[in-house]
Order: structure tokens, then sequence, then C-alpha cells
């Protein structure tokens, strides 16, 4: 019997037989064995093994996290590899299409065009909404994916759920609601809505709230179908043991985290208040995440001066919709005092 969520397979992936370790046949049993399989040097260290290809421990914890199967888990080396695995495993170079809503995370379409994928483009509307009307007249029967990432990048806002559900509902691909700020939003999480939903597919990263960026881990949540052909066509070791261990540490301090967020909310009014002052910014536009999107005078001069005052903020005025507007991360309190400062006195010269 085809089931639902075949369709949207590579047809040339389908009958794909898999790298497979021996190992993973044995160690996951929790059975001591003499491991000559890897061609590994045998003298212990704390690396001197394979790292778990199918990640089973850091997948038992997530799993009680997020309330879901193990099977409904794919971790990959950030979101960034799980948004090219998953163009890889759903789109047919050449034919085959995605959906990105500009101004939005640049990795989508870099990771569309390097593997030969179309990309097509329809912008938010004037506040920074998805035009689902526009959306699913742009589509057509080769749009495989769509990308929402809510809160959204650059522009800092969530989308309204209404908007992602009528998309859920009526896009014919895949639907990727990209969480990546999700620790910082109001909004809740659409990982339990994957129980519901067969074309949901929700991405998470160790890399923001999570204060981890350096180690690389990504979480992605969908229907253990998809997840099952996600896991097919991965490199068996994608991710490394010392990142699978300092996250299943990281999940342990989740108050820490907690208090951090807590931190950086409060951070951010702040900031926002203050920038609120300054004459030369002309619009701070709500944030549902750890960074303030604004709209200056002038971006380039904006920038530079912040540069010169020894600060690194974003310049995304290139971005489709963002003329003249910078993207700013909150971080420590006197960090923070110390930009406010800076823009202060540009704002007196
Ligand atoms: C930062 C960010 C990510 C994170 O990517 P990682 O590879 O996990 O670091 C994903 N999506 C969006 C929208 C982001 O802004």
């Amino acid at each position: 019997m085809k089931n639902k969520v075949d369709r949207f397979f590579r047809k040339n992936l389908i009958d794909l037989i898999p790298y497979r370790s021996a190992r993973e046949e044995y160690v996951n049993q929790g059975v001591k064995m003499i491991l000559l399989d890897a061609n590994e040097n045998p003298f212990t260290s704390s690396f001197n093994r394979y790292p778990d290809p199918m990640q089973i421990k850091l997948k038992n914890c997530i799993a009680n996290w997020k309330n879901v199967n193990e099977n409904q888990i794919y971790l990959s080396n950030g979101s960034d590899e799980s948004i090219s695995q998953l163009i890889m495993a759903f789109c047919e170079p050449g034919i085959d299409n995605i959906i990105t809503l500009p101004p939005t995370f640049g990795m989508y379409k870099v990771s569309a065009r390097v593997q030969g994928v179309e990309v097509k483009e329809v912008p938010l509307d004037n506040s920074f909404q998805i035009d689902t009307q526009l959306v699913l007249e742009k589509s057509n029967k080769n749009s495989k994916i769509i990308f929402i990432p809510t809160p959204n990048n650059p522009t800092a806002n969530n989308f309204k759920l209404k908007s992602i559900i009528k998309i859920i509902q009526n896009f014919s691909g895949l639907v990727v609601v990209d969480e990546a700020y999700i620790e910082f939003s109001n909004s809740s999480s659409f990982v339990d809505s994957i129980k519901k939903y067969s074309n949901l597919i929700v991405c998470q990263t160790f890399s923001k709230g999570q204060g981890m960026a350096g180690a690389r881990l990504g979480m992605t949540f969908a229907n253990s179908k998809l997840i099952a052909y996600m896991n097919k066509i991965k490199a068996p070791y994608n991710l490394n043991s010392l990142t699978q261990s300092a996250a299943l540490v990281r999940l342990g301090e989740q108050n820490l985290i907690k208090k951090q967020v807590k931190i950086i909310l409060k951070e951010r009014k702040r900031i926002e208040n203050a920038l609120r002052k300054i004459s030369f910014i002309v619009t701070v536009y709500q944030s549902d995440a750890n960074f303030l999107f604004i709209k200056v005078d002038d971006s380039n001069l904006r920038y530079q001066q912040l540069i010169d005052n020894g600060i690194v903020v974003r310049n995304s005025s290139k971005n489709l919709n963002c003329e003249n507007t910078l993207r700013i991360t909150v971080g420590l309190n006197e960090e923070n005092t110390r930009l406010i400062d800076v823009l202060n006195n540009i704002d007196r010269k």
C-alpha cells in the first residue's frame, strides 16, 4: 500500500540502499563486542571510536524533552545541514522548485542553488507577513518545499499562526517551519502539529537560545516516514561525539537557559526603548526573537559609525524590501549599554 507521504520522495532515491556500518546493529543493543570493523585506532581515548550514527541516546532525551517519538527526530550538523538534506531528499534538480518568502534566511536559496534546484520567491507583504494567497498562486506541482522561518530572520517578527496553518493545509508540497528563535517567542511551537499534518517538518536548533552555535546541532521533527527517508540519505557520521555529549549536558541545563532567555528578553526591551529615542532611527520593528530589526536614515553610514566604535551589527539592507535596515543581536548587559551610548553619541553629532 502506498502511504501518502511517499509522493514527496525523489523517485530515484526510493530504492537507494543506504551505507550501513555493522556497528549500528550491535553497539545499540548494549552488548559488549570486540570492535574490529571500522579500522579505528583501538587505544582508548574519548574519541577513538566513530560516533553513534543514529544518535540513539541523544534522540531519546530530545524525544522526552519535545514530547515526540525518537523516529520523528532527525539530527544534523546545524539546521544548515538539515536544510540542505531536505532539498536533497525531496527536490529533483532541474525539475522541482522551492518557495521562499523574502526577506528571509539566506541559506534556503544558497542550498537550493548549489543543488540545481529552482527558487521561487514570494515576497512578504508590507507588514512582513505571509501573503498566503500569493504563495498558493505562485506554487505549482513541482513546488516541493516551502521554507517558513518564524520568528523570521531578518525581520524578527512571528508570522500569524492562521497563515501558516492555511499553507500547511493547502500547499501541495512539504512545509518546513523553521523555529530557530522559538525560545524567545510567545508563539507556541509547531512540533506537536507533526502528529496531525504529514506534510509538516519543523526545524529547531541549538545555535540560538540553547547557546551552542559552535557545536553545530540542528533538530528536525516530522512524520516518521519522512524521517526514515532523511536518515537513509544522510552521511552516516554527520554528528560528531563531542557535539552529542555536549548536547546531552545542555539538556540538563534548561533552567539556566530559561534564565538566560529571560535576561535577553529584558535587555531587548531596554534596547528597544532606547532606540525609539534616537532621531536617525526611523522604525524599531516588533521583535519576537533575540535581535532587533530597525530602519534608519542611512544604513551604510550608521553601520560604518558603529564599526568605527567597535560594534558589529548586521547590515540587512540588501534583502528585498529592507532598504536602510540593520539587524542587531541582543548582547550582554554591558555590551548593550555600550551600544546605546554609542548610538546616542552619534545622534548628538
Ligand atoms: C540562525 C538560523 C538558523 C540556524 O542554523 P544553524 O545551522 O542551526 O546554526 C536556522 N534558521 C534560521 C532562520 C536562522 O536564523
